[in-house]
């Protein structure tokens, strides 16, 4: 029916893309491990791309291996105020021809990416993930490979499934909705953090027929590049999407006063959304329009365990959650109320996996965990450390190293207070606090759960008594847009768990939805009339 209304031809239905395991005998294992090493061996110049064309200011600065950090990968130029102007005319242009193509013209651009992606750029974009943000094989993958071919995939299906979308009409009347992309050029800000969400916060505008200056982190310059130039590789026109690296603040400005201003896609800390939604307001007068603000932002992300859990499973859970990619998802677990009656034997089944986590350089495949970003984030999350040292107890770990590589050991801390520091504040590394409640105070916990911190990204329930699950569910209904039931609050996968937080955790959107598309349109609803009236009085008005 809606193909009938819209004449579009179906595109490929999606599926998620399997991770490649890279165990020892497999022949990607092998090709990863060759591309890593021609990787650490080079050192890449990484420019500007404005209009499709590079540009090298000769202000650069250094790529490093975070669990190596006097290993230069690469320089990046930094775009000076004149660049990103430059930039939004190279959109502005570029979006006159991008934005008259079909939806499956477009589409097609993304799909072939996503097909390159699995394919012959899969070990360049996982080692670049893997050495310039210190990710293991498997957690770059997952990132850098799946979720982003996932992303583009499955952006193509719902972005069809929306333009399908169309209002009820007459034989006399015609409803059309045509689904403009927005007027003026849209700023995409991603984080360090995922490779995948670079290409998905400067790819779902694009696809929706919108031109993007995108802002990659200083700290994610090798990944970023490498997927700007798939785009490229995959047929992205010139101009459509604009590559500028440098001082995120001063590109900010230039950006957020700009008049052609139609949209953020920004993912990274609360207090950046905020300062750019602040200078947004200020600058209301100045726009063309309102500015779509997308942000998903921070977490404190939480694991509520009650007594009917299976203490492996959470103790699993909770290792696997806290200390992946060195806690620095989104999405980690950084708080847990544990029962007093189940706290000893989740706390010694976790502190042995503790001890038996190998953490170092990412290109030994036998670690688990790499490095933190870079030496702010080192700082900052030894200075939480170095808290609770004072005011908790720190169960396990606590050591961190930063002379070679940024290493933090994952640390288990306990809290006598639910209102201390760590179970409240975003400390974005391998830190975990947990809360021992009495076991008679499970509603009250639930209470503490939803009130200690302004976030509400991910969080977990644990139990295998029903009745608490549906207690735990309602409770905690706004404090998380993530809600997992007996697993770990990370992972999520596009298609299966749309992702996104409310509170001070962002627009919630969800990356990856059919949701997230709408903003990036403007509907325009044409009504067509077959048969205009001719008399300009009413029936009723006749005389009897
Ligand atoms: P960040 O806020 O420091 O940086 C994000 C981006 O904003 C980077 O490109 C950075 O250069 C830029 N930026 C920094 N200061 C800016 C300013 N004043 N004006 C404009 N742009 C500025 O975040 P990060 O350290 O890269 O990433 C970690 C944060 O991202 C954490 O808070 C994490 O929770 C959040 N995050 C959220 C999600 C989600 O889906 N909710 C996903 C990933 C990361």
């Amino acid at each position: 029916m809606s193909d009938a209304i819209t004449g579009r031809r179906r595109v490929p239905s999606p599926e998620n893309d399997p991770n490649l395991t890279y165990a020892p005998g497999t022949p990607a294992r092998a090709e990863l491990k060759t591309r890593l090493a021609s990787m650490a061996s080079e050192t890449v110049d990484i420019p500007i791309v404005i209009g499709g064309k590079e540009i090298r200011t000769g202000a650069t600065e250094p790529s490093v291996m975070p669990h190596k950090h006097g290993h230069v990968l690469g320089h990046f130029h930094k775009a000076t105020a004149d660049h990103v102007r430059q930039a939004v005319d190279a959109a502005l242009v570029a979006r006159k021809e991008w934005s008259s193509w079909s939806f499956e013209d477009r589409a097609a651009v993304f799909l072939r990416a996503a097909e390159l992606l699995t394919t012959t750029w899969r070990s360049t974009i996982v080692a670049a993930t893997m050495l310039g943000q210190s990710k293991t094989a498997y957690q770059a993958e997952i990132d850098a490979a799946s979720e982003l071919v996932d992303f583009w995939r499955f952006n193509v299906a719902f972005a069809q499934d929306l333009l399908s979308e169309q209002p009820s009409s007459t034989h006399a009347i015609w409803n059309q909705m045509e689904y403009r992309p927005l007027e003026g050029f849209v700023y995409a800000i991603s984080p360090f953090n995922f490779t995948a969400i670079g290409g998905n916060l400067a790819g779902a505008p694009a696809l929706m027929g919108n031109t993007v200056v995108w802002k990659p982190a200083g700290t994610a310059m090798l990944s970023n590049y490498y997927v700007m130039k798939l785009l490229e590789a995959a047929g992205l026109p010139p101009g459509v999407i604009n590559f500028v690296p440098g001082n995120a603040v001063e590109i900010s400005n230039v950006l957020l006063d700009h008049p052609d201003l139609a949209g953020i896609h920004f993912t990274g800390s609360t207090a950046v959304f905020n300062s750019m939604w602040q200078r947004v307001g200020q600058n209301l007068g100045k726009y063309r329009g309102y500015p779509r603000l997308v942000g998903e932002t921070g977490g404190k992300d939480f694991i509520v365990v009650h007594a009917s859990a299976d203490p492996q499973e959470v103790a699993v859970a909770a290792v696997r959650g806290a200390f992946e990619f060195q806690g620095q998802k989104c999405s980690a677990a950084s708080r847990m109320y544990v029962p007093k009656s189940r706290w000893n034997d989740i706390r010694d089944r976790m502190v042995a996996m503790m001890k038996d986590i190998k953490m170092g350089d990412v290109r030994d495949f036998r670690n688990f965990m790499g490095a933190v970003i870079d030496k702010k984030a080192f700082d900052k999350i030894g200075g939480y450390i170095d808290d609770a040292k004072k005011n908790a107890k720190v169960i396990q770990g606590g050591g961190y190293k930063g002379d070679e590589g940024y290493f933090i050991e994952p640390t288990l801390v306990e809290a006598s207070d639910p209102a201390y520091r760590l179970m409240c504040e975003e400390i974005f590394g391998p830190v975990l606090s947990v809360y021992v409640y009495d076991d008679a105070k499970w509603a009250e916990t639930l209470e503490i759960v939803d009130r200690t911190s302004p976030y509400a990204l991910t969080g977990a329930v644990f139990a295998r008594d029903r009745a608490a699950v549906r207690e735990a569910s309602s409770a905690l209904k706004n404090a998380a847009g993530n809600f997992y039931i007996n697993d770990k609050p990370t992972g999520a996968v596009v298609g299966q768990q749309p992702f996104g937080g409310a509170r001070a955790s962002g627009t919630n959107d969800k990356a990856g939805s059919k949701t997230n598309l709408v903003r990036w349109v403007s509907m325009r609803t044409i009504k067509e009339n077959f048969a205009p009236p001719t008399d300009y009085k009413y029936p009723f008005m006749a005389e009897e």
